[in-house]
C-alpha cells in the first residue's frame, strides 16, 4: 500500500476471483463457464467483421447489441443498458441506487465489495438452515434489495410469487434480480419489469452463452431506471463495450437454436451428475444453475476440495460459515464430470476407512 491511498480504501478487501489457473491438463470446474464453445455465428461475427473501423470509438449506444437484446425479449431498446460484463452493470446499479443495500449473507460475493467500494451502507440478511433465501426477510424494506436468482453459490431459485411479493411491499425501492444463471432452468423476473416501476433485471452472456472473455453484462428494466444506469455508465465510461464485444454479443443473442442447444446439454449433465453424487453420499442442493454446490458426508468440504485439486480438478470452496462443508462445482462436459466422479470415488475410497 502506498502512502497516497485514500483512506477509505485502505481497509477494504477487493473481491476474489475463482483462480484461473493457465496451466492445461486441469479439470477447471471453479468459476462456472460454459464447457461449449460460443457459437460458430459469434466467432464468424469476429472474424468476417470489419477490422478496418478498429481505429474509431465503438458505438457509445452499443445498438446494435441493445436492439437484439430488445428484440429478444420482446421490449423496447429503451428498457435495455449494456455493460461490461454484468459485473459492470451492477458498479452501475451501487452508483445509482446504493444509498442503502440489502443482499443475502452468503450470495456473489461482489455484493458486499461493491458496496464498500461505493461507500454504501449495507445489510446482509442470513439464509435459513438449508441455505434458503426467507422470502418475508425481505418485505417492506428502506433500501435497495439486491438477490441472485437462482442464489450463487447454492444454485437454488426463489418462488417467482416470493419476488413479485418483495416488489410489490418495496415499491418505493428498487428490486435488482441478478440473474447471471436463470437461463439454466429459472423463470425471468423480466416480465415485472412491464409491471412494476422498481423492478430491474441483470443478465450476463458470460455464463449460458459461453462469452466469459468477451464481458457482455445486460440490464432490462423500466426506461426511467435504464436512464439512471446510462447517466452512471456516461458518467464514468462511455465506450464501455468495445467493438468486437458489441458485435459477438448480438450475434450470440441472435442463434437462439445454439444457445437452447448447448444450455439443455448442461442440464442433462447437471441431472445424471447430481444424482450420482448423491449415490456417493454427498448432500446435493436443488439446482437450477450451471453448477451445483455439494458436501461430501465422510470428509470435509476443505479436505475433499484439497484432494481433488491434487488431482488436477480445481472446483470453488469458501472456508467460512456456514459453507465450509459445501464445493461449489461447475457443470463441464460429460467426461469431465466423469472424470470427477473417478477421482471422487479414489478420494472417498482413500480417505474413509
Ligand atoms: C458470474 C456472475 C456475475 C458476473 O458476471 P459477468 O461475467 O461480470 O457478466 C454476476 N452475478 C452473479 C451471481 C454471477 O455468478
Amino acid at each position: 500500500m502506498s502512502r497516497f491511498l485514500r483512506e477509505k480504501y485502505m481497509s477494504m478487501e477487493p473481491y476474489t476471483p475463482g483462480e484461473q489457473p493457465q496451466m492445461k491438463d486441469l479439470i477447471k470446474l471453479n468459476t462456472n463457464e460454459n464447457p461449449y464453445p460460443p457459437s460458430p455465428k459469434v466467432i464468424s461475427a469476429i472474424l468476417e467483421g470489419n477490422t478496418g473501423d478498429l481505429l474509431r470509438y465503438p458505438d457509445p449506444e452499443a445498438k446494435e447489441l441493445v436492439d437484439a437484446v430488445a428484440e429478444y425479449y420482446g421490449v423496447s431498446p429503451k428498457n435495455v443498458a449494456v455493460g461490461n460484463g454484468s459485473d459492470e452493470i451492477l458498479a452501475f446499479v451501487y452508483m445509482a441506487f446504493g444509498e442503502k443495500v440489502y443482499f443475502p449473507s452468503i450470495s456473489y460475493g461482489f455484493y458486499p465489495v461493491f458496496a464498500e467500494t461505493f461507500m454504501c451502507d449495507f445489510e446482509p440478511i442470513p439464509l435459513d438452515d438449508e441455505l434458503k433465501i426467507v422470502p418475508d426477510d425481505y418485505i417492506g424494506l428502506d433500501g435497495t434489495i439486491i438477490l441472485a436468482n437462482p442464489n450463487a453459490p447454492t444454485g437454488m431459485t426463489l418462488d417467482p410469487g416470493a419476488i413479485e411479493d418483495i416488489v410489490k411491499t418495496n415499491a418505493d425501492h428498487l428490486v435488482v434480480i441478478d440473474e447471471a444463471y436463470a437461463d439454466f432452468g429459472t423463470q425471468s423476473s423480466i416480465p415485472l419489469t412491464e409491471k412494476y416501476d422498481n423492478v430491474l433485471v441483470v443478465q450476463t452472456l458470460s455464463k449460458s452463452r459461453s462469452l466469459a472473455g468477451m464481458r457482455i453484462g445486460l440490464a432490462i428494466g423500466p426506461e426511467e431506471v435504464i436512464e439512471d444506469i446510462n447517466k452512471m455508465k456516461f458518467s464514468f465510461n462511455p465506450y464501455n463495450l468495445d467493438r468486437l464485444a458489441i458485435r459477438a454479443g448480438a450475434a450470440a443473442i441472435k442463434d437462439d437454436e445454439y444457445f437452447k442447444k448447448t444450455r439443455d446439454m448442461v442440464i442433462e449433465t447437471r441431472g445424471w451428475f447430481t444424482e450420482k453424487m448423491r449415490e456417493l453420499g454427498f448432500t446435493v442442493l436443488e439446482s437450477k444453475a450451471n453448477f451445483v454446490f455439494c458436501k461430501p458426508d465422510k470428509i470435509s468440504g476443505t479436505e475433499y476440495f484439497e484432494e481433488l485439486r491434487k488431482r488436477a480438478v480445481v472446483v470453488r470452496h469458501w472456508d467460512k460459515d456456514p459453507i465450509r462443508d459445501y464445493v461449489r462445482i461447475t457443470i463441464g462436459r460429460d467426461e469431465d464430470m466423469q472424470r470427477l466422479i473417478e477421482v471422487t470415488e479414489e478420494i472417498l475410497c482413500e480417505k474413509v476407512k
